[in-house]
């Protein structure tokens, strides 16, 4: 994938002259988020600009070490802080999201803003399109594969700092299940020897992400598989869920029971699993599935969401039972329909 020439001359023209930018990301925000709106606001501060990133609720402490993490703007604790940005912002990006609905109350702070462009940097497919500027390949691996091309095509990757490819190589690790989904392509590769070589440490980062728990998420996750996995559909499609009482009992922090919802996929003749995660207001849903079998199609059609073909997420509000029970239901029709 290329981004289109005119995008990127209209991006150029949006920052040829010093502005007051406001980055926005979604809430829950995972790696990808996180690091392309702290590479994305380091470069445009670097260029003169004065940088804002937002982001609606807080990050996973397994992210705490991502360089520049502690100068965000959380909604939900700065609020005040939060609308006085917004409302003196000259652009406005929206960066890995597609729908304003996943800035939950934050979405309605944005709106009241009418002065500022809004620029929407993202890889989800069937973006809302209320952007002056769209910057949309559904085909990206990652929002952190995007920002780092833009950079590119606008300054040069000599540019790109050591602070930035690590924020970045989070980003492009983390959407692609550490190099492995069907999204990687040649040029990503190119793109994280481009980072590697700002001398960032793989492993450091890799540790960081992946090895950096507590043990209460570990236990969680042995229980969920042992006790909460139900397995149906001719062994073909599984689901997993967590109750308030349960997430309790194992010191659940946000963010630990991210990647529990791969794991079914681990079986051989896995085609599509579900995590089912209570919060106050409503139930989580995270959908994954393997090649042709459209997980964005279904929690677009059942449970209110979207996201990619083999990775999507929604909202439940019922009761857990009804809504695995509604699961199961939806699943038969999908498969009646040969979707499955
Ligand atoms: P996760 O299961 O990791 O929370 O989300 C997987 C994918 O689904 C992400 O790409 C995310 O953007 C998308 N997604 C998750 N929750 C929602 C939702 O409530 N609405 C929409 N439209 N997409 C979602
Ligand atoms: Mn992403």
């Amino acid at each position: 994938m290329q981004i289109a020439q005119n995008k990127i001359e209209e991006l150029r023209s949006l920052l040829s002259k010093p502005q007051s930018i406001i980055i926005l990301s979604h809430t829950n925000p995972d790696g990808d988020a996180i690091g392309s709106s702290l590479a994305w606001s380091e470069i445009l501060r670097s260029l003169g600009h004065n940088v804002t990133c937002i982001i609606p609720n807080r990050y996973p402490y397994y992210l705490e070490f991502m360089p520049g993490i502690e100068n965000m703007l959380i909604y939900k604790s700065d609020g005040d802080k939060v609308e006085q940005a917004v409302r003196g912002a000259d652009v406005i990006f929206c960066l890995d999201f597609h729908t304003m609905t996943r800035l939950e109350g934050l979405g309605s702070v944005i709106s009241t803003n009418t002065k500022a462009r809004k620029v929407l940097i993202d890889h989800h497919l069937d973006p809302v399109e209320d952007f002056d500027l769209m910057i949309s390949y559904p085909e990206a691996s990652s929002t952190c594969y995007l920002v780092a091309l833009l950079i590119e095509r606008l300054y040069g990757s000599d540019k790109i700092t050591r602070e930035m490819a690590e924020n970045l190589y989070v980003g492009m690790m983390t959407d692609t299940g550490n190099f492995a989904f069907s999204t990687v392509t040649p040029d990503l590769f190119r793109m994280v020897s481009v980072l590697a070589a700002t001398g960032i440490s793989i492993p450091d980062i890799h540790n960081q992400v992946y090895n950096s728990f507590t043990e209460g998420r570990a236990r969680l996750f042995g229980y969920v598989i042992n006790r909460k996995m139900k397995i149906f559909h001719n062994g073909t499609v599984a689901h997993m869920s967590l109750t308030e009482d349960e997430l309790r009992r194992f010191w659940f922090q946000q963010g630990d029971s991210e990647g529990f919802v791969n794991y079914p996929l681990t079986i051989k003749k896995m085609k599509m699993s579900a995590m089912f995660t209570q919060h106050t207001d409503f139930i989580r849903v995270s959908l994954r599935s393997r090649g042709d079998i459209d997980v964005n199609i279904f929690a677009q059609r059942y449970f209110h969401g979207g996201g990619h073909r083999n990775a999507a997420g929604g909202k439940s509000f019922v009761s857990m039972e009804e809504t695995l029970k509604y699961y199961e239901k939806c699943v038969k029709e999908f498969a009646r329909e040969g979707l499955l």
